[in-house]
């Protein structure tokens, strides 16, 4: 019986992209993966046919119905209007997890870490990717970092499954919690908790500063790293030059409905048109996808025929060094190259080994039993005034007298400017002013924190964000300042 094909979204991208996308598809045709490709048009030339998100609504269909995505870069016009596509498929797919393994293939691609084999998976849809920013005074700019609990939960539990699937010992999680106690907070919580239900895997916790100077320096101590977005946007990249080249890195984007494979380089265009460039990126991204697809046998065989033709020292430009390389190669002979070697092992490289793994069907979805509602009480408000000087703020603040609320802090850029304020506290032109319950230990409603907004505005008081004091449990959901109890 034939066996079935599996549908596949292909995009041929900008600038190099086209003529790595050939060369990728060359060296799967040649190892008989059974995929049935189709073509859709994304990037540059959708940008000006006046899409600004670089991909028409039709395509959307597409990826969905074949749920498996291999993307070669695209070019993002420059100036204004034109959104990242590639954040844009992440976040409307829904692909939480991104999974970029960078290894080192010394002697024969140079690197200062010949050990190195770590595994990145950088949460893919929160923290400060989001987007949410605010200009609130003429001096002061606000971006929000978002950390949800399902969304943590998502992706370490991603990251052990993956570890477990792939015979890895150790997930460590990066994030810097020192600082950020409630948000990075949460995502060290929660992996210290999916850590209990994997007891065969090791598991540990750096703080990002320390962790990514020990990464730089010392990576073959890590195996799997989790970690929240911007984190792991910036190590993911760190990680890969690392090992030897950003151009051998592929990564994986992966949804509970459908997932997204593509190099980690952008477009290179000044290399365009020029049978230059490497295709290895986009081949370790296709053979991820191999892998999630349910082919871990091809993707084994690609993967090893890859190592074969880097140890015979068949390079392109970007990896060429004299007295390691062998022969020159543009990009369709390299392809070729790969492709004639799909029998061979490598002999100094560690061989290759892929498992099935595909957690579309219940990791997304699997999350905790959620705990019981807290009791959820406001106990104050922040609200933040635009002005020049705290004298300034404390003066119109006397205009706001409410029996319900007493002024417990005014601070600027999160350091306390009443009612002491240290002569060499440099401030800027947003005050947040914290307001308390006049009751020792009391609660608020809604309605007396407008009343209080209300009369902020009757006083002609300028602010600009406001945000409520909870606790949970009697567990205060926000950050006190010092001397706050
Ligand atoms: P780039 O990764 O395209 O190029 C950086 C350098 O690496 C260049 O010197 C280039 O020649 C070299 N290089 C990259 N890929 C190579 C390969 N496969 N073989 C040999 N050499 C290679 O980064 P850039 O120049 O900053 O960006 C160019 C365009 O790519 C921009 O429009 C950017 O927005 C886009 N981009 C797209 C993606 C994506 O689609 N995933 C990612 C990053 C950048």
């Amino acid at each position: 019986m034939a066996q079935e094909r599996i549908p596949i979204t292909v995009a041929e991208g900008d600038g190099i992209g086209p003529e790595i996308m050939q060369a990728v598809l060359h060296i799967l045709e040649a190892a008989k993966a059974p995929l049935d490709i189709i073509k859709v048009e994304i990037g540059e030339k959708v940008y000006h046919k006046g899409e600004p998100t670089g991909i028409e609504a039709k395509t959307w269909d597409i990826i969905r119905e074949t749920k498996a995505f291999l993307k070669a870069p695209i070019t993002t016009p420059q100036g204004g209007g034109f959104k990242s596509l590639n954040v844009t498929i992440r976040t409307t797919l829904g692909l939480y997890a991104n999974i970029r393994p960078c290894v080192s293939y010394a002697p024969f691609v140079q690197t200062k870490h010949p050990l190195m084999d770590v595994v990145i998976v950088r949460e893919n849809e929160e923290d400060l990717y989001t987007g949410i920013e605010y200009r609130q005074t003429q001096d002061t700019y606000q971006a929000l970092k978002v950390i949800t609990r399902p969304g943590c939960e998502k992706i370490v539990r991603y990251a052990f499954e993956y570890a477990k699937a792939n015979k890895r010992k150790k997930v460590t999680c990066f994030t810097k919690d020192n600082i950020l106690k409630l948000s990075d907070g949460l995502f060290h919580k929660i992996f210290d908790e999916i850590a209990q239900e994997y007891p065969s895997l090791e598991n540990e916790h750096w703080i990002i500063d320390i962790g990514a100077a020990k990464l730089a320096d010392t990576p073959e101590v890590f195996d799997v790293i989790v970690m929240p977005n911007l984190y792991g946007d910036i190590l993911s990249d760190v990680a890969a030059q690392i090992a030897g080249s950003v151009g051998l890195a592929g990564s994986a984007n992966i949804g509970q409905h459908c997932a997204m494979f593509e190099a980690i380089h952008g477009s290179a265009p000044r290399r365009a048109g020029k049978n230059m460039a490497n295709p290895s990126g986009l081949l370790m991204g296709a053979i991820l996808m191999l892998a999630h697809v349910g082919l871990p046998e091809i993707a084994t065989q690609v993967h090893n025929a890859w190592l074969v033709t880097l140890e015979e020292g068949i390079h392109t430009y970007d990896i060429f060094k004299e007295n390691v390389s062998k022969q020159l190669v543009g990009t369709k002979e390299f392809a070729h190259a790969v492709a004639e070697r799909l029998t061979i092992k490598p002999k100094v490289l560690k061989e290759t080994r892929y498992a099935a793994f595909n957690p579309f069907s219940k990791l997304g979805t699997k999350v905790h039993q959620k705990e019981k509602k807290p009791l959820k009480e406001i106990v104050g408000i922040d609200i933040f005034i635009d002005g020049e000087t705290v004298e300034q703020i404390e003066k119109q603040l006397k205009k706001v007298q409410d029996p319900d609320f007493k002024l417990s802090m005014i601070s600027n850029r999160g350091v306390r400017v009443w009612p002491v304020k240290m002569p060499e506290t440099i401030c800027s032109d947003s005050w947040r002013c914290r307001y308390i319950s006049s009751q020792k230990g009391g609660t608020l409603t809604h309605r007396q924190i407008a009343r209080l907004i209300q009369k902020m505005a009757d006083a002609d008081i300028d602010f600009v964000h406001t945000e409520q004091l909870c606790i949970f449990d009697k567990v205060p959901g926000y950050t006190l300042s010092q001397d706050e109890q």
